[in-house]
This record gives C-alpha cells, sequence and structure tokens, in this order.
C-alpha cells in the first residue's frame, strides 16, 4: 500500500512538473496563470448556459469562447516554454489582466439579458490583479477598464442585436463598474504600501545583522563574529573521521602602533589599519578568514594549509609588510613591521585554549624581537615554545 502510494506521488510529481516545470519563479507564474484560466473557463460556460442557441448571440458566443481559449493557450505557451521571460513582466499579469477586462466587456455586450453576470467576475479578475500589480499599473487598469466598459454600455445602448437596456441600468452598470475599480485600486495600494513596509524592514533586518558581524573601521569580519567561525570550523574538523587539512589560526599585532598614533595622528591610525586590512586580504588564500580581533591585533584563521603552507604564507605575508611601506592618502609613507603569533588546533582543544597558544606564540614573538612569526606546538617551523 505505501508503495502504491509513492508511485502515485512520483506520478503526480513528473505531471505537475510536465505542467509547472521545476522553476519555483515559474511555478508561481504558472499556478496563477492556471487559476486565472479556471475563471476564464468558468465564465466561457456560464457563457454558454446562459444564451440560447440557433440566435445570432450564440454564434457571437461561441467565436467569443473560441478567441478566449485561444488566448488562454497562448499565454501558458508563452510562460511555459520561458519565452516571456525575456520580458520585464515574465507572469504577463498587466497583459492577462488587460486582455480578461477586454474579454468581459465583449461578454458583456453579447451576453444579452445575463450581462449582470459580468458584474462578479471582473470584481474577481481585479481582486486578483491587485496582488501583482504595481501602484501605477493599477491605476492605468482602471482607467483602461473604465473607458472599455463605457464603450461596452454605449455599445449595448446603440446595437439593437445587443439586447435592449434602460438608460437607468446602464448608469447603474457603470456605477458599479466604477466602484469596483476604485476598490481594486484601494486594495492594491494597501498591499503595495504593505509590501514596501515589509521590503524595508528586511533591509533594515539585514544591515543590522551585517553591522553586528563587520568591523566598522576596517569592513572584515569582527572579534564575535570570528569567534562563531573558529568554533564552527574546529566542530566540523574534530567530528570529522576523515584525514582533513589542519585547522591554523595566527594572531597579527602591529608594532609599535602607539608610535604611529603618536606622529601621524589617529586618522592616520586608522588608515595604516585600513590599508593593512587591505593588503593582509590580498595575499591570503580565498578559503581563509581574516578578522579584526580588536585595537591593532588581527586573527586569519587558514582552514585548507598544510603546516608547511601555513608557514611559507605567514612569512611572505610578514616580508611583504615589513618590505614595502604603507602609503596613505595624505602621500605619507608609513614603514610598518608586524609580530605573528600562530598555532595549529590539536584534536579535542578547545577553541579557547587553541587562541591562548596563538596568543602565547605571539608575546614570543613580541620579546623576540618583533617582525617575526612564532609557532607554538610540537611541529613549529620557527623558534620552539613549550607546549603547555
Ligand atoms: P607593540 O609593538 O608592543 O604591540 O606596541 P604597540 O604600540 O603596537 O601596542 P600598544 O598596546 O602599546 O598600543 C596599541 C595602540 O593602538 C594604542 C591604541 O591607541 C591604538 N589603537 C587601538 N585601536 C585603535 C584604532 O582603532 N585606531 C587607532 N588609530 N589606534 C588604535
Ligand atoms: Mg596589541
Ligand atoms: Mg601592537
Amino acid at each position: 500500500m505505501p508503495q502504491q502510494t509513492s508511485r502515485h506521488t512520483r506520478r503526480l510529481q513528473r505531471v505537475l512538473t510536465a505542467l509547472l516545470t521545476r522553476d519555483p519563479h515559474q511555478r508561481i507564474r504558472l499556478t496563477m496563470t492556471g487559476m486565472a484560466a479556471l475563471l476564464m473557463l468558468c465564465s466561457i460556460a456560464v457563457m454558454q448556459l446562459v444564451t440560447a442557441p440557433d440566435t445570432t448571440r450564440f454564434v457571437w458566443v461561441q467565436w467569443w469562447s473560441l478567441v478566449c481559449c485561444i488566448g488562454l493557450v497562448m499565454v501558458y505557451a508563452l510562460i511555459r516554454s520561458g519565452y516571456s521571460q525575456r520580458w520585464r513582466d515574465p507572469a504577463m499579469t498587466l497583459f492577462q489582466i488587460i486582455s480578461s477586462i477586454t474579454c468581459t466587456a465583449v461578454a458583456y455586450v453579447i451576453a444579452g439579458p445575463a450581462r449582470d453576470i459580468v458584474l462578479p467576475i471582473i470584481a474577481v479578475i481585479l481582486v486578483f490583479g491587485s496582488f501583482g500589480l504595481t501602484r501605477r499599473q493599477m491605476l492605468s487598469v482602471m482607467l483602461y477598464g473604465l473607458t472599455v466598459f463605457a464603450l461596452a454600455v454605449a455599445a449595448v445602448h446603440w446595437w439593437p442585436g445587443a439586447g435592449a437596456q434602460s438608460p437607468r441600468m446602464s448608469a447603474a452598470t457603470m456605477i458599479m463598474v466604477f466602484v469596483v475599480m476604485a476598490c481594486s485600486t484601494l486594495l492594491n495600494m494597501r498591499i503595495s504600501a504593505a509590501r514596501e513596509k515589509l521590503r524595508l524592514q528586511k533591509l533594515s533586518v539585514e544591515r543590522e545583522r551585517d553591522l553586528a558581524m563587520r568591523d566598522a573601521l576596517t569592513g572584515l569580519p569582527n572579534r564575535r563574529y570570528m569567534q562563531d567561525i573558529m568554533v564552527r570550523e574546529a566542530g566540523r574538523v574534530q567530528r570529522s573521521e576523515r584525514d582533513e587539512p589542519p585547522l591554523l589560526i595566527a594572531q597579527l599585532d602591529l608594532d609599535h602602533f602607539k608610535t604611529i598614533n603618536d606622529s601621524h595622528g589617529h586618522a592616520a591610525g586608522d588608515e595604516v589599519l585600513c590599508v593593512f586590512a587591505e593588503r593582509v586580504s590580498a595575499c591570503i588564500r580565498s578559503g581563509d578568514v581574516l578578522a579584526r580581533w580588536g585595537g591593532e591585533e588581527f586573527v586569519l584563521l587558514m582552514t585548507q594549509a598544510t603546516m608547511e603552507d601555513g608557514a611559507g604564507a605567514l612569512e611572505r605575508l610578514r616580508a611583504e609588510i615589513a618590505g614595502t611601506p604603507l602609503l596613505l592618502s595624505n602621500g605619507v609613507a608609513v614603514g610598518l613591521t608586524v609580530s605573528i603569533g600562530a598555532a595549529q588546533l590539536q584534536r579535542g582543544e578547545s577553541v579557547a585554549k587553541w587562541l591562548h597558544r596563538a596568543d602565547m606564540a605571539l608575546y614570543a614573538a613580541k620579546t623576540g624581537g618583533r617582525n617575526q612569526v612564532v609557532w607554538f606546538g610540537p611541529r613549529q617551523t620557527h623558534e620552539a615554545l613549550p607546549l603547555g
């Protein structure tokens, strides 16, 4: 039984994919078009029902039904084939609403005494349209609808074949068409305002989230965000059964940064921090993450490097910073060096302990004379530090 159910589900899914494609945007467009088509098919059925055979009106209704069906098939084909995606409105919403209003106005003329059923249909079409149209489009639709219905009412009045209608009924129809149009335009405006409010809220949430994760001066990930990344990466490596590449961190501390502030000013110091962040970012690999840890300290996480690669990369980084003075926007060149303490994550080690070892290595780099890289651990490539 469950097997049979899953076979039915699979078959249903195949049919749905054939009709609506797999693309979620196309699915929404085609589903909305399908609902509009259903409404139109109901209207066609009602028109067939209310027109007596063997009358001139009956012939008109047959032609009207045929044109409506051809229109439906064409719209479906244009959307389903993806052709409509070349246009600004791939769902063809405006086109569908304009043609539905036109068809309804023609139906109003040829439906004879049963023409009053057209009004509820126009209401449904416009409520549908309110969701998919912009405010300007909706106003144009309102103007267009009023114009075609004024023409339809005039046609009924002047064309004897349409069946007589009193001027009072014509006036009542125009009033009702106006009421329906005005209400759906108001609804559209309410929906547009709510949408705009939601969009702004989403933007501000995204901006706040970004601000909470980034350092305002350099734009790099901040300490809190970096800690999250480190915990996530360390957890991934610790849990992994496979032989993952080691995780390396390096703490980078600018040497004698206070002197730069003192001799060039705090603003120049800020600029040095930004230029330093840019230069280091340009040197590291795409999988590595550089964060501002605080003040003139940075942390670099290397996720895909062997110890030898990591040591080589940090040494090149140190030499690059020391070898080329940083050029500030006022034309002043500032000589800068950086001390680096690095450590590889050990099996079962916590992030706090790992960071602490990198910090001790940095301390050793500072006391050892600055402008150097020191590794903490059993497999250091530079000056050794005891584990513990
Ligand atoms: P060391 O080689 O021992 O690291 O010496 P240092 O002068 O770099 O270190 P110290 O900790 O004595 O001074 C750090 C200075 O960094 C002091 C502080 O005013 C400055 N600083 C911290 N944050 C900022 C910042 O955002 N902008 C600027 N311009 N300076 C900052
Ligand atoms: Mg410092
Ligand atoms: Mg410093």
